[in-house]
């Protein structure tokens, strides 16, 4: 039985359901980090949703490919490593382990394939050579190679550029040489950088001399090799919709002729205390410097997927303060049940009182829902299924729980909650009633088991 997920999907506007065009295995590439220094925790926020989406499919029933590629030469990467004396492997691979441990304190799980741009240079190279052949593609006097952005009639609709009041006809005689340019400007963009004396030692040969691929070439390529013409959907963050998304489309469906990406995921910004992180006003959080200030790169995930994907989230360290509540609560409830590994939670079942946690993920990724459905349940959990929907639910938002703390419990309530098991023993239930709402009172509550009862805070 397979459970499927309905996305809204950037191109359409519109939500989908997702399924694998070969019927088989669900297909998907996400635009990886750039490796010049630590991710911070908005880039962090794309990934986790990313993560959220393909554990919703795997537990859902569905076989996946997931493909993320690490963006290790452009112009940042580049100009750091220079910066640093250092050579681009050395400088980008110590940004990219750091990425990894990041993303293993996060329990998200490993893309199936993680090419590198580096890696890819003559796949890169051919795919500019079929698109100068094809006429999408013409080099300029200095040895760089620009996209043709007249060439294509569907460039913009992806981005809906015609909404933006830009005349496409005044600008297709314009060039944008750097990776990333303005937001609202749409030019012809580099395919090839010739060889500029600031990129060091860092190039490559060409059929049109030396340089290196723009950045936004290396995801057509490697999607080509890997997942080819057609596959099931494309991710990023919001700000990859344009120019990035845009210009990886234009490349793909001009050289090779396919669809390219069937549906599009787009996970919205986050922000910190309302605004744009930055790391002048000090609101540019990696996990280490969270991990600095105690708080554990699950508390963080935790927030991460407290709101929906689509609206901009606004992280605060209130909203961390909440997440280590919530988590430990999630714990206290859950302690002494057996947990059930990943795996053995695809191969699906009863999920007893937390099915509409499930129902709300696999409706647009609603992880706010399905934490709010986990929540409302948790007092209904007591047989074999409901525990299985439970840790379905957390595997799916792929939360770890915590060691459940130690409690201290007063004297006092100590002995109301002994009272009450005396008064239940001997079936005086009105007592007991009594000792329950005054220990509810106190903010405690008693869990009666087989053997005997446990005074819980509630
Ligand atoms: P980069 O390393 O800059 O290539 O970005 C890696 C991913 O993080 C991309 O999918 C970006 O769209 C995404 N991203 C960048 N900034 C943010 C942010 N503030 N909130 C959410 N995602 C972001
Ligand atoms: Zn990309």
């Amino acid at each position: 039985m397979v459970f499927l997920v309905r996305l809204f999907d950037t191109l359409t506007r519109e939500s989908a359901l997702l399924e694998p065009v070969d019927g088989k295995t669900f297909r998907f590439y996400c635009c990886g980090p750039t490796v010049y220094g630590p991710a911070h925790i908005g880039n962090f926020r794309t990934f986790v949703m990313q993560d959220v989406l393909r554990r919703a499919l795997e537990l859902g029933g569905m076989k996946t490919k997931h493909v993320r590629n690490i963006t290790d030469v452009d112009d940042k990467t580049i100009r750091d490593s220079v910066a640093a004396g250092r050579s681009l492997e050395e400088f980008t691979a110590q940004w990219r382990d750091k990425f990894h441990d990041d993303c293993e304190g996060l329990n998200c799980l490993k893309p199936h394939l993680e090419p590198s741009a580096v890696a890819h240079v003559a796949e890169q190279i051919a795919m500019i050579e079929d698109l100068v052949e094809k006429g999408h593609a013409y080099a300029s006097d200095d040895g760089s190679v620009y996209f043709k952005i007249s060439s294509f009639s569907d460039y913009g609709r992806l981005s809906r550029l015609e909404t933006r009041e830009l005349n496409l006809g005044h600008t297709q005689n314009e060039r944008a040489n750097s990776d990333e340019y303005d937001k609202d400007h749409a030019a012809d963009f580099v395919l090839w950088k010739s060889r500029r004396e600031e990129d060091g030692e860092n190039f490559w040969e060409s059929p049109w001399g030396q340089g290196r691929p723009g950045w936004h070439l290396e995801c057509s390529a490697m999607i080509l090799k890997y997942l080819g013409k057609t596959f099931d959907l494309h991710g990023g963050g919001e700000d990859l919709v344009f120019p990035h998304h845009e210009n990886e489309l234009a490349q793909s469906r001009c050289s090779c002729g396919g669809e390219f990406a069937r549906h599009w995921f787009h996970a919205a910004h986050l922000l910190v205390d309302g605004k744009k992180m930055s790391k002048s006003s000090g609101t540019l959080y990696t996990l280490s410097d969270l991990a600095e200030e105690g708080w554990s790169a699950m508390e963080v995930r935790y927030v991460l997927i407290g709101s929906n994907y689509r609206k901009q989230l606004n992280f605060t360290k209130d909203s961390l303060h909440a997440a280590r509540e919530a988590l430990s609560k999630l714990a206290r409830a859950a302690s002494g049940q057996k947990v059930v590994g990943y795996r053995e939670l695809c191969k699906g079942g009863d999920l007893g009182v937390f099915a509409g946690a499930m129902e709300k993920l696999n409706e647009d990724l609603n992880t706010a829902g399905a934490l709010g459905e986990l929540f409302g349940n948790l007092k209904r959990a007591s047989s074999e299924a409901d525990w299985r929907g439970f840790f379905t639910t957390l595997a799916s938002l792929g939360l770890i729980l915590p060691e459940p703390e130690k409690v201290e419990v007063p004297t006092e309530v100590e002995e109301l909650a002994r009272l009450r098991w005396e008064a239940r023993e001997a079936k005086d239930w009105a007592a007991s009633d009594r000792y329950r709402d005054e220990l509810a009172q106190k903010g405690w509550e008693v869990k009666d088991g087989r053997e005997g009862y446990e005074v819980l805070p509630r």
